[in-house]
């Protein structure tokens, strides 16, 4: 992309309206803007980080064995209804009604719509275990909308749902989830801790939240720092094996890590005193297993191998990807701007031309811009008429992780400099260098 031809549209001035740095740098970078309270545009250069953090929660919830799909975002009050969560969700649901008086909504969430698909389409065990889930917009008319993508109106989330016929099927699948969610953040760059939680509107008894930390969170949150020791870095995960998922997910929930909502303060007290911890969290993600709460309500049953209609036991399965994005910048920036993880980089290397219009810098700038587009290495090239430290304080604010610097000085030399934009250190290298260690930085990432 060159710069000259995209949409981003910077901020000089820094947003009064925005408390926390990720809303602030979202707004300057040209990210986002705001449409209404708590409702969001994502403007060319959030909407490619949106879209990468959409295909990592991809890639590895197929990995993981689960189905994408699609359901809409309106879905009928009647189905609502039949589960009993028409009335108890409150004011957090928006109410519409169509031309034929029919009570509509706006999704804030999927359980009954995925479960009544369920109970039209599957009958035997034998088509168990299943799990389906889908990338959608939500909504929810949050009493305060703020910090905004992380408390967004409407929000992107992931949300699956898995059908098993027993408990103990059920819980592996609770375990699978924590497995790949555990893996999803880690490709995001982030360290997100599963916390015991509170079940909530959505009901059940096992339940964890993954927490981000930082000081910006919303929840309170208290941990044993052994658990920030943790990877699971690139280990060969089958996610069939039942003993395998359950001995990552007690590796990851030994160690102490609660939110204020179960915190003990004596379970609390046993871990070692230097590592006991408290600080602010953002939730991330959630994965309940609530048994049979909807299929009892709703009616969906499965044949067993005994031959009997039993209730199917379920789970669902969130994360929240707007909120991710803004979560990201937290756990990593600078006063300069995002550092973006090079998984999750809008665009993997920036250009910076020093001296436009000269012959041989443009030159070199696109032979350089030619060559990291043919290796798929997605640069943006700073091609417009700016000084070099406008040029640089663009890319350090939009976050790019590395940055090649063009000018005519290193050029008689042969040499352009190379940037990383996490260290700030440079080395001077032939521009056909600085495309191969591009290339060898991302076959890692
Ligand atoms: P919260 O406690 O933050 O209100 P929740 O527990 O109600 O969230 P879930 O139903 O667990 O949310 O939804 C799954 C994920 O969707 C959450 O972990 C969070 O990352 C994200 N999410 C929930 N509400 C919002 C929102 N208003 N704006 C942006 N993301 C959200
Ligand atoms: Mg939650």
């Amino acid at each position: 992309m060159r710069m000259s031809r995209y949409f981003l549209p910077i901020l000089k001035e820094t947003p009064a309206e925005a408390q926390i740095v990720s809303h602030r740098l979202m707004l300057r970078a040209g990210m986002i803007k705001q449409a209404s309270a708590g409702i969001y545009s994502w403007l060319p250069l959030g909407f490619k980080v949106l879209r990468r953090l959409e295909d990592i929660v991809h890639e590895e919830q197929i990995r993981a064995g689960h189905n994408p799909m699609l359901m809409p975002t309106l879905q009928s009050a009647d189905l609502w209804r039949e589960s009993g969560r028409y009335e108890d969700y409150g004011e957090e649901m928006l109410r519409i009604t169509d031309r034929h008086g029919r009570d509509m909504l706006y999704g804030p969430t999927n359980e009954e719509l995925i479960t009544d698909i369920f109970r039209g389409h599957v009958q035997s065990y034998k088509d168990l275990p299943l799990t389906l889930y889908h990338i959608q917009w939500k909504f929810r008319d949050e009493r305060r909308p703020r910090f905004g993508v992380m408390r967004g109106r409407e929000f992107f989330m992931k949300d699956g749902y898995n059908f098993d016929v027993s408990k103990e099927a059920a819980l592996h699948a609770y375990n699978r989830h924590m497995v790949s969610y555990l893996r999803t953040y880690e490709r995001m760059g982030l360290k997100a801790i599963p916390m015991r939680a509170d079940s909530g509107p959505i009901g059940g008894d096992d339940t964890h939240e993954f927490l981000v930390l930082a000081d910006t969170g919303e929840s309170e949150v208290f941990y044993d720092s052994a658990i920030l020791d943790l990877k699971l870095g690139d280990r060969d995960v089958d996610y069939d094996n039942w003993d395998q998922c359950s001995a990552i997910k007690d590796e990851w929930t030994t160690p102490y890590a609660r939110t204020d909502e179960t915190h003990n303060e004596a379970r609390f007290a046993e871990v070692p005193e230097a590592h006991r911890k408290s600080s602010r969290g953002i939730e991330v993600g959630q994965i309940f297993y609530f048994g049979t709460k909807y299929s009892d309500a709703m009616n969906a049953k499965v044949v067993n191998e005994e031959g009997a209609h039993v209730p199917v036991h379920m789970g669902s399965h969130g994360i929240g990807v707007s909120r991710l994005v803004g979560a990201i910048i937290e756990a990593s920036h600078d006063d300069n701007g995002i550092i973006w993880p090079e998984s999750v980089a809008p665009f993997k290397v920036g250009i910076v031309n020093l001296k436009q219009g000269s012959e041989e810098a443009d030159g070199a700038c696109e032979a350089l811009y030619k060559e990291l587009n043919a290796k798929g290495l997605e640069p943006i090239y700073d091609d417009r008429n700016e000084r070099a430290g406008a040029k640089f304080a663009t890319m350090d604010l939009i976050g790019i992780p590395w940055r090649i610097t063009v000018g005519p000085r290193g050029l008689k030399n042969g040499v352009v400099e190379l940037t990383s934009r996490k260290t700030g250190e440079s080395v001077e290298v032939t521009p056909e260098e600085a495309v191969a260690r591009c290339e060898a930085i991302y076959a890692d990432v």
